[in-house]
Parts: structure tokens; C-alpha cells; sequence
């Protein structure tokens, strides 16, 4: 029975309206889209009724990573942008947004945007800038990364991402010129979660099929927040609606845990241990999926590995694995995790009901990304989707890789062959993506220096931990010779900045960008509003800050102009590369990549245009998005043909893998390859499985690794299977007498973005208070008074912030949100007066704004106000009625990074005390001496590479922008 069916069935016809393809028409029909009629609202509320013409132009939202459809409503009359709406065209989103979406209008609007190009005019941090031309900062930029290039100074140039747009145009841009130098944000974000996945599967995220599952088991609060969570909270709410059980492991009260049937508040860090004590009561329950687990899983090795008294047979696989878990009892999950026994049993019953292959999972974030072994939180938990055969089925949870359409850009450069320890330092051969928290500590103690760093949508001063270390790097000359701030908003890390370049929000910029939100696979094309509109009407704009509000640009035709400059002549090989397909010797055009990138490199794509007598381009231009045709179930029981390994030339190893030779499963031979690796997988192909060559998955085995040879062979044997590892805010680590408590600073508003909330008044007057949650226990134990102020104590600092009473959080944990405290220098600029006060800011022989150096030779921030109203182009900046700012609690955080996964370790071990004299709301104060210390005291927990074969890392691994096998080898 469909949805549909079941709803009306049970009375609820009208409910099914809201289901999607419904015939209540909540969207304009896309035949109307360039001529669209609606009544202007606020006339309409004064009883008038007049007609408004609009032009309706597709792009996707930027405001989270999920990427959901949007139209842009462009009044015909104004030539503006009246409002976003969500474009019922999109596979993922289906015509819904979250808060966000809409509110990117406040973005474009927003009268203290950066308009122009700027370059600093006095000292950094100074606060003084002068406007320059596009051209002066081309010219300034590339012949500066030209000269580099050309004395060989590859390493010193780095481009640091926070918000990604396109899923492979910097890639294709950093091969071009040849480089190691991609930077991202993922080791303070889902490094953890990642490395628990790929152990299992080789794809580092999970894609759970929630609309059709019996037990959806979230650990997170995924329902409202975090990635693609509209896409799924939408999938969500159906798979609920159909009865499936929610499930939701959080300290934290969160809107999620509402609205999941178990609330399991466990202590934090804890969550692999609950997994396992799951997992081991499906075995003895027999509630498992034998046959999946015989077919798929490396079992052999297991036994082979862990019960040489046992025979290699599957008959003694659940004996092995419970004899294995034998600890992890529901009772002693109760003591370990602080949960009911009764609810461990309850949960692992549902579970054996989803069997087979009905359980979908999700962990993202949450704990996976703040404890030290965190990254076994995903392990174990995906360790059940295993156990009930979940694995790429219909109600189960696929390889993200399977949801997710990643193209061949056209023109695709030669991969480089060059290593940069600054981002992929030897002591963390297993991370899953740079270190980037490090930088500055790597900068500090004397590992390199650069000469151009790019920030792209990244505020690491505010976004990171141990911010001060990062204002330190970046105001010495001597260790970051040039800072680029591509930005859309001001920041607090723009504001340290040698050039703040505007770049474009959701309507002002190209990207393609697919997601794992379903069963199926999609792509969506976020596009330059006004530039489209400029073309409807018939103008010719050729480059987009023409037309986009004073000169925003975007990053592709900006990437493509900088490569120009960088080398004009062609002389560095990189030129080439961004010249017309067409017409070599000129630029090439965002048109004429993405007619190539449309026309060749999605499936189904140019029969759907030719069918609607569109070219591609043009296709994707009118709907905005595009579905994939092809059924995603279940890939790796995919046959490969004999003539598939005959054109690879692959040949079968003794496990029954085929593989190309001379690729990464066979790393001894890496001397012979030169490098001819392929970006993505590890060379193999297929597996034999009953004596047909199966796809499989991209893992050494093409099995699951239940047993990770992977984490044998690089110096963890311990962790070769899923196990709990006590957290580093283990609560039996801690003296709770003593007011020492566990920091969650993890979770988010639903409706807060990060830097960019700052941009949009809607969002800012949606969320505007920061308390410290407590429970009431904790708060009468600590003598902490309703609302009183709080000073929390961490290894580096300490911060002062109000306490909420609530019973919404575990005793024994306090929690504050992240995205929330904002400030500013400069009564006048600097991030936007929505969000941000105004702050002083001191520092060993520095200060800046009101600040002056202080005096104990510690940094401190210090609120001189909250949010007021501010002078501004909009009148609401003088309708402000909210005053909080929050406070920058990320500041007194040192670097935790994971010895494993290199995920910053975001929870922290802190004193709570009632303030103390003199102690204002907001007050900071850190020692970044201190910050070095504990940063060394975590390097010395790894265990560095190289690996086998003298490898810096696993060649399988994945990672953004791969070079050439060659560049594994150590010196
Ligand atoms: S979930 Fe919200 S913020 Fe994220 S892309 Fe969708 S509408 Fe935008």
C-alpha cells in the first residue's frame, strides 16, 4: 500500500494532499515560470488587489550543505529578487525548505553586505580598507601565486574551504595548477563519523532510506539539524507516519529526541558501547540476517584473525562475536551508558524486527565529533546495519556513493603528484580528511609557511577551536604572507584579511551538487538569478558580477581569470586548462563548462532535455535540478561482466578480488604504476561471491571489513573491530564534587546557519539567546542561581555565560549551542549588528578595536555591548528588540584532534562555577601557551606513518583532490 493508500485508508484524506505529486497545487506550474502572475501581499492585506509579474529562475539553496531547490521570484516590475520559494522540481527537497532557504533574501539584501573588492590599507586587524577593481586584486594575486609557482613554492599556496558549493570544480582547479594545497573543515565537523563508515564500507557516509524503514536510529538530532536534514527530516516524518519506530540518542532534549519514540539520553561518549550491547543481543536473540552477513561481510578473516581455535566455518561466527562482546551486557550498558537495561533490550527487539534489511541509521556530527574514539560511534552503529542485512535495501542505509552523482568535470586535468604535510601531516596517516584545526600550530612551530592562503567561506577565528592560536598565525606576515577572504559577509576572520573579495550567496553563483538525501541520485544547479533574468530579457553579461548586486562575483569565473594571471603566457602548464573548448586561446566560459559537463557527464540528462527540445544547459537552467534515472538498491550485488575485467585488464587475486594491476591493493608493485592511479576507489573491480564477479564495495576485500586489516596494518590492531573506546570526557573520568562537568558545545539551531546567520535579520530574530543549559540538579548542586551567570573553566580558559534550568539535558552534562557568539571591532563594520556586538579585544603585546595589550599576557575578549540597533540601509536595523550576542565559547577550546580520525574532539572536560567577582557576560579569557601544550600533548598520541609499502596513508582511502600514487611513498 503507498503512503497515499495508508493515509486514507486511516481517514486522513486530507493529509495526503501534503504528499508530493499531490493535486493540490502548492507550486506555479514550470510552463508559467518565466511569466508568472501573484497578487502582491501586502496589498492584499489591505484589501487591494494588485498584480504582480514575476520571472521564476531555479537555483539551489547555500545555506547548509543539503542543497535544496529554490526559485527565485524576480519582480518584472523592479528587476529584483521579491522572495525564494522551494522548487517543486527538486528531487531532494520536493518544493520544501527549511527556515533558511527563504532567508536567503535577507542575504542578498542585506544592506551591510561586502559590495566590492577590498584590500587592506593599514595594519591587519587594523580595521582600514580601500576599494579596488576586480582587475587589481587578479593582477596582485596571480602574478604573487605565479611567482611561487615558479620557484617551486607549490606547498606555500592554500586554498581553506568552509562551505563547499560544487562537488568538483576546486579539485579540477587544484590539479590544474598543480598542487596539494586543498583545505577543509571537515576534521571540526565529520572526520570522526567518516572514518568509522569507511572502515566498514569504503564510502565514508551513511544514505539511510528512512520513508521505508521500520527503526529509524538517529544518532544525532538529524531530524532538525545537521546534513541534507530537511531532505530527511521530510523522510523522516513519512517513515514515522508509516509506523517505523524513532529512535534518538542525544544528552540533549533535543526537537529530534520530541520527536522519536526513545529518548536515550546516554553519557556522552558512551554511544559505541549502547551499539555493541545492541548488537550483541541481536546475536543471542538469533534476530540477525545470516544469509547477508555469510555473503557480504569478510567473516573468514574475522575468525582466521581473532579464533585460530576455532574452525574457519560461518557456524561459529555468532559464537565468535558474542564470545568477542561478551562484556557489553545490557547491565553493564546501564552502568557504562546510564540507560535503563529494560530500554537496551526494548530497543534491540525493535531493532530484530526490522530484519531483513529495514533498519536505516544516521550518525553525523553529534558524538562521533566530540569524543576522542568517536569515530567508532558510526563504526558500531553501521555494525547494525550490517547485522540486519540494512545495507543498501529499501528501508535500509545505502553507501552515501550510491545516492551521491559526483561528474567528470570536461577538460579534467592530469591529477598533481605533490604532499603537504601541513594539511596531511605523517602523525595521522588514517585521518579521513586534512588537519586542518593544526594549521596554525603546525605554522607556529616552524612545519612551513604561506604564501597565499584562500579562505572560501570559512571563518576559522569563530568556527574553530583556539581561535587566539589562529589570530596569531594569521597576523604574522612572516608565516602567512597573503590572506584571501572569499567571503559573502564580513567576519571575524575577514577582518584579519589582506583582500576581502565578495563572492556570491545562493542566487549569485554556479555550482552542481548532488547529495545522499535518498534512494536515488540527483544533481542540482545553483545559478547566478539576475544574470539569467538579465539573459531572458536579452542583455549579454559576461562575467557575473555585472550582474550580480554592486560586484559580487562568483568563484568559477573568478578561479578561471586568477589561472590567467597566474600564468599568462601558458609557460606553467596551467593556462591550458582554463582556455575555451571551442575556441583555444581565450577564457573559458561557465557556459561552455557546464554544456560540456551537462552533455557528457549525466546519465539520462540530454534524452530528458532533447524530449523537452532543450539542450542540457538549457534544461538545467529551467528546472534547476534533475533526477538520475536507475535503480540504486542494492549495487553491490551488481554483476560485472567478463567484458568489463577484460577492458580493465583486471586479474583475480587469491581472495577473489579482481583488480587492475598495479593499483592500490597491490602497493608493493607502486614503483611500476607512476602514479596512473584512479581519483576515486582502489583499483579493483569485483569480488567473487558464489562464483559470480559481484561489484561490491570500494574496501581492500570488496567485503564489509568486519575485521579491518587496514587498522592492523597501520599501527591500531586494537581497533581492527568495532569497539567502544572511552571517551576523553569519559564520566568516570571526572570529579563531579569538584564542579567538573562534560561540555556539549556541539548542537545547532535548526535555524542558524554559521557565519552567514549574521547576514539574515529573519534568522537572527528567530534565534537570539545563548544560555548554558544545566540541569536543575547540576545548577543546585553548583550553587548556580536561575539565569545566574557562570564562569566555565576549560584547560586553556575559561568563558562567562548564563544558566538555563532545564530538564531537557543529562545530569552531569551542560550544553551550549554553537553559531552563537558573534562580535565585531568596529561600532560600524565588521560582521553584520543582526547578530554581532561589539567587542574589545586584547592580546599579549596587542590590542585591537578598544582593546590595549593586556596585561597578564593572556588574550581576552570582552563585550563592550550586545546586539542594538544599528545605523543602516534597511529600516528594521532600527527595529531590533533582541540584545543577545552569545559568547565565543570555541575561543577557550584547545585542539583535541583524534589520534585516528583527526576529528577535533569537540566535547570538553570543564569546571562549572557560579562567576566570579568582576566577571561580565562574554568575557574570554585564553592562554594560547597553554594552547601549544595540550595541541602536543594530543600529537604524541598517534601513531605516524609511514605504513606499509612506506606509505604516508592507505592508497584505498579516499580523499579530496588525490594525487598520483607516487606522492604516497615517503622520502
Ligand atoms: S536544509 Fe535548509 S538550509 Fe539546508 S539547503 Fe535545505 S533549505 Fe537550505
Amino acid at each position: 500500500m503507498s503512503l497515499r493508500e495508508e493515509i486514507t485508508a486511516a481517514g486522513m484524506g486530507e493529509l495526503s494532499k501534503l504528499l508530493p505529486g499531490s493535486s493540490l497545487t502548492n507550486y506555479p506550474p514550470v510552463e508559467k515560470w518565466q511569466d508568472w502572475v501573484e497578487l502582491d501581499s501586502k496589498d492584499w492585506a489591505h484589501g487591494k488587489k494588485t498584480k504582480r509579474r514575476f520571472s521564476l529562475i531555479p537555483t539551489t539553496c547555500f545555506n547548509c550543505e543539503a542543497c535544496c531547490g529554490l526559485l527565485a521570484y524576480v519582480d518584472k516590475e523592479t528587476g529584483e529578487i521579491q522572495k525564494f520559494e522551494g522548487n517543486p522540481h527538486h528531487p531532494a527537497s520536493r518544493g520544501r525548505n527549511c527556515a533558511k532557504g527563504p532567508a536567503t533574501i535577507n542575504q542578498v539584501h542585506d544592506a551591510d553586505r561586502i559590495l566590492f573588492p577590498l584590500k587592506r590599507a593599514g595594519k591587519r586587524g587594523e580595521g582600514k580598507w580601500e576599494r579596488i577593481e576586480w582587475s587589481q586584486a587578479l593582477e596582485e594575486i596571480g602574478s604573487r601565486i605565479g611567482k611561487a609557482f615558479k620557484e617551486g613554492r607549490h606547498k606555500e599556496v592554500m586554498y581553506h574551504v568552509g562551505r563547499p558549493g560544487d562537488d568538483s570544480y576546486m579539485e579540477r582547479v587544484l590539479h590544474a595548477w598543480g598542487l596539494d594545497g586543498h583545505n577543509s573543515h571537515t576534521n571540526i565537523c565529520s572526520s570522526g563519523a567518516r572514518v568509522g563508515y569507511a572502515a566498514w564500507m569504503g564510502f565514508d557516509r551513511p544514505s539511510g532510506d528512512h520513508a521505508n524503514a521500520k527503526v529509524i536510529f538517529l544518532i544525532s538530532s538529524h531530524l532538525e539539524a545537521g546534513h541534507y536534514f530537511n531532505p530527511h527530516a521530510q523522510r523522516i516524518i513519512e517513515g514515522k507516519m508509516r509506523g517505523a519506530k524513532v529512535i534518538c540518542v542525544d544528552p540533549r532534549l533535543s526537537n529530534t529526541a520530541s520527536m522519536s519514540d526513545y529518548w536515550l539520553p546516554v553519557w556522552p561518549g558512551t554511544e559505541a558501547f549502547l551499539c555493541l550491547a545492541i548488537a550483541r543481543l541481536l546475536l543471542q536473540n538469533g534476530t540477525w540476517d545470516r544469509e547477508f552477513v555469510r555473503r557480504w561481510v569478510n567473516w573468514d578473516v574475522f575468525l582466521r584473525e581473532t579464533r585460530p581455535d576455532l574452525e574457519c566455518t560461518f557456524e561459529n561466527v555468532d559464537k565468535a562475536l558474542i564470545d568477542l562482546y561478551a562484556e557489553y551486557t545490557p547491565e553493564k550498558a546501564e552502568h557504562i551508558c546510564g540507560i535503563d537495561a529494560r530500554k537496551v533490550r526494548e530497543i534491540a527487539e525493535h531493532i530484530g524486527r526490522a530484519v531483513p534489511g529495514r533498519l536505516s541509521t544516521h550518525n553525523w556530527r553529534a558524538s562521533a565529533a566530540g569524543n576522542e574514539g568517536g569515530w567508532q560511534t558510526s563504526r558500531t552503529l553501521f555494525f547494525l546495519n550490517v547485522l540486519t542485512g540494512s545495507v543498501g535495501t529499501e528501508g535500509g542505509t545505502s553507501p552515501n556513493g550510491w545516492n551521491k552523482f559526483i561528474p567528470v568535470p570536461p577538460k579534467n586535468p592530469h591529477p598533481h603528484g605533490d604532499w603537504n604535510e601541513l594539511t596531511w601531516p605523517k602523525e595521522y596517516p588514517l585521518t579521513h580528511h586534512e588537519l586542518s584545526i593544526l594549521l596554525p600550530h603546525f605554522l607556529k612551530e616552524g612545519r612551513g609557511k604561506l604564501d597565499t592562503y584562500f579562505t572560501r567561506v570559512y571563518n576559522p577565528i569563530w568556527t574553530n577551536p583556539d581561535g587566539f592560536t589562529w589570530l596569531e598565525a594569521l597576523t604574522n606576515e612572516d608565516l602567512v604572507g597573503c590572506h584571501v577572504a572569499l567571503t559573502p559577509i564580513w567576519s571575524e576572520t575577514a577582518w584579519f584579511a589582506d583582500y576581502v573579495l565578495p563572492m556570491g550567496v545562493a542566487s549569485e553563483r554556479h555550482d552542481v551538487a548532488s547529495y545522499e538525501t535518498h534512494m536515488g541520485r540527483w544533481i542540482g544547479f545553483r545559478q547566478p538569478v539576475m544574470k539569467v533574468y538579465a539573459e531572458q530579457q536579452g542583455k549579454t553579461i559576461n562575467r557575473t558580477y555585472e550582474a550580480n548586486p554592486g560586484e559580487v562575483w562568483e568563484e568559477h569565473e573568478f578561479w578561471i581569470d586568477l589561472s590567467w594571471k597566474i600564468d599568462p603566457d601558458g609557460s606553467l602548464g596551467i593556462r591550458e586548462h582554463f582556455e575555451s573548448i571551442a575556441k583555444p586561446g581565450t577564457p573559458l566560459s561557465i557556459d561552455e563548462y557546464y554544456s560540456h559537463l551537462f552533455e557528457n557527464s549525466i546519465p539520462g540528462l540530454p534524452d530528458a532535455a532533447k524530449a523537452e527540445g532543450l539542450t542540457p544547459l538549457q534544461y538545467m537552467r529551467k528546472h534547476g535540478a534533475f533526477a538520475i534515472p536507475g535503480n540504486q538498491e542494492k549495487v553491490h550485488e551488481r554483476v560485472v561482466t567478463p567484458s568489463e575485467l577484460e577492458a580493465a585488464k583486471a586479474v583475480r587475486d587469491a581472495e577473489g578480488v579482481y583488480r587492475v594491476p598495479g593499483t592500490a591493493g597491490m602497493h608493493d608493485t607502486i614503483d611500476d604504476v607512476h602514479g596512473h592511479m584512479p581519483f576515486i576507489g582502489d583499483g579493483s573491480l569485483g569480488v567473487d561471491i558464489e562464483g559470480e564477479i559481484r561489484f561490491g564495495f570500494p574496501t581492500p576485500s570488496r567485503k564489509l571489513e568486519l575485521f579491518s586489516p587496514t587498522m592492523r596494518d597501520w599501527g591500531w590492531p586494537e581497533y581492527s573491530l568495532p569497539t567502544w573506546i572511552p571517551s576523553h570526557v569519559h564520566w568516570e573520568k571526572l570529579d563531579f564534587e569538584r564542579g567538573e562537568r562534560i561540555l556539549l558545545p556541539t548542537f545547532r539551531l535548526p535555524t542558524l546557519i554559521h557565519t552567514r546567520s549574521a547576514q539574515s535579520k529573519w534568522l537572527a530574530e528567530l534565534s537570539h539567546a545563548h544560555p548554558l543549559w544545566m540541569h536543575p540538579s547540576d545548577a543546585e548542586k553548583l550553587g548556580i542561581e536561575p539565569n545566574g551567570l557562570v564562569r566555565v573553566t576549560t584547560q586553556t580558559g575559561y568563558f562567562v555565560i548564563r544558566a538555563w534550568r532545564t530538564e531537557g539535558i543529562r545530569p552531569g552534562v551542560v550544553a551550549a549551542s554553537h553559531h552563537m557568539g558573534r562580535w565585531r571591532l568596529d561600532e560600524q563594520t565588521g560582521t553584520p549588528g543582526w547578530t554581532a556586538g561589539v567587542a574589545a579585544l586584547s592580546g599579549p603585546g596587542v590590542g585591537y578595536g578598544a582593546g590595549d595589550a593586556s596585561s597578564d599576557g593572556q588574550w581576552h575578549l570582552n563585550q563592550i555591548h550586545g546586539v542594538q540597533t544599528f545605523e543602516s540601509g534597511d529600516p528594521d536595523s532600527q527595529r531590533v528588540w533582541w540584545s543577545d550576542a552569545g559568547v565565543h565559547q570555541n575561543l577557550t577550546f584547545p585542539v583535541q584532534p583524534d589520534p585516528i580520525s583527526g576529528m577535533h574532539c569537540w566535547l570538553q572536560h570543564v569546571t562549572v562555577s557560579a562567576a566570579q567577582p568582576g566577571d561580565r557576560y562574554g568575557d574570554i579569557a585564553v592562554d594560547t601557551g597553554k594552547s601549544m601544550q595540550v595541541f602536543h600533548e594530543w600529537l604524541a598520541k598517534t601513531r605516524p606513518a609511514p605504513g606499509p609499502g612506506g606509505l604516508r596513508r592507505p592508497l584505498h582511502f579516499a580523499r579530496p583532490v588525490k594525487p598520483l600514487a607516487t606522492a604516497y611513498k615517503m622520502p
